[in-house]
């Protein structure tokens, strides 16, 4: 097939191989930008905390938090994912591929939401991954879920 993984569908069909080969699907996610105004212009992301912390909930998802930030704003980051209801649990690691032996040591993960890598289409695919599973959907995150559905 060409170009297979510009095609939702194999995107989200690799989701759920990943679920059945790792027994978790690894979602890693940017910081700055993604969930938190790093320009202290105002941002804000709604969608996304919402969509974190529905993963967050349901033991089927890892969250992993891929960041440039170090030292104390590290901290600073997780204690904010954490006080936000996704705190994550990896950061900036591999939790499956050992890939010391690489030259590049290129982070793993199923799927990757971050405002400099297709953010929207990232999104839209996990919407659709969960769309029809039976997941526990808390009733207030409900709207905000049928709300994206339709919309996009
Ligand atoms: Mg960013």
């Amino acid at each position: 097939m060409e170009d297979r993984y510009l095609r939702q569908k194999e995107c989200i069909d690799r989701l759920w191989g990943e679920l059945k080969k790792y027994d978790h699907i690894y979602v890693a996610f940017d910081f700055d930008n993604t969930v938190f105004d790093f320009h202290n212009i105002g941002d804000t992301f709604p969608r996304m905390e919402t969509l974190l912390r529905f993963l967050k909930r349901n033991e089927e998802f890892k969250l992993i938090l891929f960041t440039c930030n170090g030292g104390d704003k590290l901290l600073e980051c997780i204690e904010y994912c954490k006080n936000n209801g996704y705190e994550p649990d990896y950061v900036n690691e591999n939790p499956v591929v050992n890939n010391a032996h690489y030259v590049v040591q290129k982070p793993y993960y199923s799927i990757l939401l971050d405002d400099r890598a297709g953010l929207g289409e990232a999104y839209l695919t996990l919407l659709a991954a969960l769309k029809g599973k039976i997941f526990t959907i808390e009733e207030e995150d409900k709207p905000l879920f049928e709300d994206q559905l339709l919309n996009y």
